[in-house]
């Protein structure tokens, strides 16, 4: 979930986790933590056509959700950090 505050010239955006309510600040431009974000455009053989969904997990909801995976999920190390 994120929510946006346009107080100042300089707008900064708060990402809440969904599942525990975790707050994610983000200050200056930088978030110090990594988050998840999830999005998915139902469509018409779902029976939820039409609907978008979004949503944002802190890491340690993350870990745990996919933890509950039956195949684990496919990890890439990146050789060069951008
Ligand atoms: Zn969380």
């Amino acid at each position: 979930m994120r929510k946006y505050m346009e107080k100042t010239t300089n707008p900064c955006h708060v990402i809440i986790c969904n599942k525990c309510g975790k707050k994610i600040d983000k200050k200056d431009g930088l978030q110090k933590e990594e988050v998840f974000h999830g999005e998915v455009r139902w469509g018409y053989f779902s029976n939820k056509d039409g609907e978008t969904h979004t949503f944002d997990l802190c890491e340690a909801c993350y870990d745990e959700w996919i933890r509950s995976f039956q195949i684990p999920v496919e990890i890439k190390e990146e050789t060069e950090l951008l």
